[in-house]
């Protein structure tokens, strides 16, 4: 049988380990973390530092992961198969909502990876849980905008702002604007596009969006 581009395609089982219907159901995967966090925080108290560091270090990994990993075109065709399925698939079918949030496979794989360098640095539990907490909760509320962008428009306000952002990476200009949640590290490392602002939804983009799909459906 001849393999498809991406690994999703041959293989939609694997959706329901990596991928999540939305925030709604996420958050019961990163309840959890959160519990285990504050459990810890209840006996030491928190830290400020950890928890703004945490914010931080999502904000950058939400920058790395999508610049260095989901866009980077690597010479093993597996590795591109496989990491394509988490992204640029997104791009080939931005209408596909199965893939809008990550599901426990991601993130039970991810939390340990990114929070060993830190355990290696430092052995302060209130540290650490400080940092998980600020690490897990900009991660679910990047989860959470990713969602909603692709619910429906937005005009205005913070919203307004990202989604143009976000869809301007998305329809214009792939290599730039990687910042899921604000342009902070794009504007640090190079990748800034401002031309997002003048970003106008074409009538595709506006058809793959959770809203206009689910009021199709209800007009056919
Ligand atoms: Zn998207
Ligand atoms: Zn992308």
């Amino acid at each position: 049988m001849k393999k498809s581009q991406f690994m999703i395609s041959d293989h939609p089982e694997l959706v329901r380990f990596f991928a999540s219907k939305n925030p709604g159901q996420l958050l019961f995967f990163v309840l959890p973390l959160w519990s285990f966090a504050l459990y810890i925080l209840e006996r030491s108290g928190p830290s400020l530092a950890g928890l703004v560091l945490g914010v931080l270090y999502w904000t950058f990994l939400e920058y790395a992961i999508h610049r260095w990993l989901y866009h980077t075109h690597f010479k093993s065709r597996t590795l591109n198969y496989l990491l394509g399925s988490f992204h640029l698939y997104h791009h080939q079918d931005m209408g596909d909502r199965r893939v809008y949030n990550a599901g426990f496979g991601m993130i039970y794989l991810l939390t340990p990876t990114v929070l060993a360098p830190v355990l290696l640095v430092t052995r302060d539990p209130a540290f650490l849980a400080s940092l998980t907490l600020g690490l897990t909760g900009a991660y679910y509320f990047y989860e959470c905008v990713h969602f909603l962008l692709h619910y429906r428009a937005y005009d205005r306000g913070y919203l307004g702002y990202i989604q143009r952002y976000h869809f301007h990476h998305h329809d214009r200009a792939p290599h730039k604007n990687f910042g899921n949640t604000s342009h902070l590290w794009d504007w640090l490392l190079g990748t800034y596009d401002a031309r997002y602002k003048n970003y106008l939804m074409p009538a595709a983009t506006r058809k793959s969006l959770i809203t206009e799909k689910t009021s199709e459906a209800l007009r056919a």
